[in-house]
């Protein structure tokens, strides 16, 4: 299996997921930073906190006491580090590009991924996600789900490190941030629901196709 042909199973089998779960651009900025080695519903609640607050603003946040962020992103985790990250990202747009997102997103792409990487907490998971869902160029997300899932099927098991599963994946498909965008979101659908740590393969419907799931249901019998 290929990557767009798996995208097309995936595709079959959830429909499209709509991402990123977020009302504007910034919100994505925030939730790609926040959502750091913790779950989504913790995100949530934290961009909550800050909406409620009424700082969900490049200004706000720039302007805003170290304290005041941590306190109100508490549920996301890490929130010492999670609110110098913030605070230092959105002085660097405040200062660098008169607090415009537009203005940044607007340089080319590989030009927006090195200074994006060049900020405090930005790594290269955070960044993509930024520049995919929140400036909509296409740079595909690997994260740990992408993984796991390529480890599983696998698709490429020479991918070892980020680059090269990013360029892997780059290479395979068409070069369009809508597919790349719905089939990201996929793949978390997927390991979310059936590709789970402890794996639900009897029920998954590319058990037929999967090594691991092939392996794991001949043991099983
Ligand atoms: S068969 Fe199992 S390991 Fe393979 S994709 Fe499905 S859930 Fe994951």
């Amino acid at each position: 299996m290929n990557p767009l042909q798996l995208c097309k199973k995936l595709y079959a089998n959830y429909k499209s997921q709509s991402w990123w779960p977020a009302n504007s651009g910034f919100e994505v900025c925030v939730g790609a930073i926040l959502t750091q080695n913790t779950a989504w519903n913790n995100v949530e609640k934290a961009v909550a906190n800050l909406k409620k607050a009424k700082m969900l603003s490049c200004e706000k946040l720039a302007d805003s006491k170290l304290e005041k962020i941590a306190r109100l992103i508490k549920p996301s985790g890490y929130y010492n580090q999670k609110a110098k990250s913030l605070k230092l990202f959105c002085q660097y747009v405040q200062k660098n590009y008169k607090g415009s997102l537009q203005r940044l997103f607007s340089l080319p792409v590989l030009a927006l991924r090195k200074e994006l990487l060049s900020l405090h907490g930005i790594g290269n998971e955070t960044a993509d996600s930024i520049i995919l869902y929140a400036a909509g160029k296409p740079m595909f997300v690997i994260d740990a789900y992408t993984k796991r899932l390529n480890e599983r099927l696998p698709l490429n098991p020479k991918a070892e490190t980020y680059a090269r599963l990013q360029a892997f994946f780059q290479s395979a498909l068409p070069k369009s941030p809508r597919l790349y965008n719905e089939f990201h979101a996929l793949v978390v659908r997927h390991c979310k629901e059936a590709c789970r740590k402890k794996p639900l393969c009897r029920k998954c419907f590319l058990k037929g196709e999967c090594e691991f799931g092939k392996i794991s249901l001949k043991a099983f019998y």
